[in-house]
């Protein structure tokens, strides 16, 4: 095998439908390597998560850290359970400090319509929907993580937002850009801001606008997040590629997912200069966990956001292949109606869309 396609890759299943969701993607990512070739990914499991710290103590161990930095990528399903809690009573979500740890600062949503799937908007030209949301995952309102100073009649959550972090997010966002623009897109970066009430936000519009004129061959504009969660609704195929604040891209990127039909057709990649860690957007899911019901085209596509990323690192062209591939089999179960997943009405369960993937990658 030529050198530079063999992959070390961590695998995170987590809790939950994170679980069965990461075993489905493991059964295609065999598969489709098998049909592709020159390709060799080597997976290995690390317990991370509620269930972790519920066994163990730890929802992430230093050891598995440190193991984490010597993977080329991360393949993540879920983490945290409702009723497994730190005694401070707070969410055990580990993905929080892997982010942090490795300075995965471009949350990247890509949001796209399925062809053959019965659309979730009225209007035609919901079919046309492809746009990505990157969201700076390093500060804004997350900066203090549920760190901020309470009192008995106070509580406060500082919004921070640097130049350094908020440059290096645009230029992520830009190059993004410009690289969807080499195939076919519009070539657009929308800033999403509140600048009109927030110093902060106003600050951040100032660095996204010098930033732009680095990029004069991408078109830069900037809008309003309220502004924004109206047209994401009356006109989300106007949207190319948009650059937000932490928290404004948390709740937006979940709105983006509903236009598309739910969380289990959004894939997400959590993208840093040297690491990068893939999963579906959704979350452990408890009310739909061991029922098989769980959708696992997110974490499908999730896969091949992290072969593409694998093959523009190595320069190795059978990655963008394997990504190619496992998309167009993705497209065609839905297309030629092979399977309905149950959020669109239909009662396809995770191991028939895995089946109909891995029967449609030969196809
Ligand atoms: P988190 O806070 O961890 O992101 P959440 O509270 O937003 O989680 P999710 O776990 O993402 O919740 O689930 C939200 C809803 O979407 C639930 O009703 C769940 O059943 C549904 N859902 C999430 N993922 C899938 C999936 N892969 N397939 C089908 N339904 C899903």
């Amino acid at each position: 095998m030529a050198r530079g396609t063999k992959f070390e890759i961590a695998l995170l299943p987590g809790d939950g439908i994170g679980v069965e969701v990461t075993e489905a993607a493991l059964e295609v990512l065999k598969a489709l390597c098998g049909r592709v070739g020159g390709i060799d990914l080597a997976f290995t499991r690390y317990a991370a998560g509620a269930r972790a710290y519920q066994q163990t103590g730890t929802a992430l161990s230093a050891e598995t850290l440190r193991a984490l930095e010597r993977a080329d990528a991360m393949l993540l399903g879920a983490m945290g359970w409702p009723d497994i809690r730190y005694p401070d009573g707070t969410e055990i979500s580990p993905q929080l400090d892997i982010r942090e740890h490795f300075e995965l600062y471009a949350g990247v949503r890509p949001i796209r319509a399925l062809p053959g799937l019965p659309p979730r908007l009225a209007d035609s030209r919901a079919a046309e929907i492809d746009f990505v949301l990157v969201r700076e995952q390093t500060e804004g309102l997350f900066f203090e993580r549920g760190k901020g100073p309470v009192t008995e009649n106070e509580a406060r959550d500082a919004l921070v937002i640097t130049r350094e972090r908020s440059e290096r997010v645009f230029d992520f966002a830009f190059r993004l850009a410009g690289h969807r623009k080499a195939g076919g897109r519009p070539g657009r970066v929308t800033c999403v801001d509140k600048a009109n009430v927030l110093a902060s936000m106003a600050f951040f519009r100032k660095v996204f606008e010098e930033r732009a004129k680095r990029f004069p061959e991408i078109r830069a504009d900037s809008a309003y997040v309220d502004a924004t969660a109206l047209n994401l609704v009356l006109r989300p195929w106007s949207f190319d590629v948009m650059v937000t604040e932490n928290m404004f891209g948390d709740i937006l990127s979940d709105l983006a997912a509903g236009l598309i039909g739910g969380m289990g057709m959004a894939p997400s990649g959590d993208i840093g200069d040297e690491h990068a860690l893939f999963q579906p957007a959704h979350g452990s899911a408890p009310d739909i966990t061991g029922q098989g019901k769980a959708n696992p085209t997110a974490a499908f596509l999730s896969c091949a956001m992290m072969l593409d990323w694998l093959g523009e690192r190595r320069k190795a062209a059978p990655c963008h292949d394997a990504a190619r591939m496992l998309e167009r089999a993705v497209e065609r179960c839905f297309a030629e109606r092979r399977v309905l997943p149950p959020e669109f009405g239909g009662s396809s369960g995770t191991a028939d869309i895995t089946r109909a993937v891995i029967d449609a990658l030969g196809s």
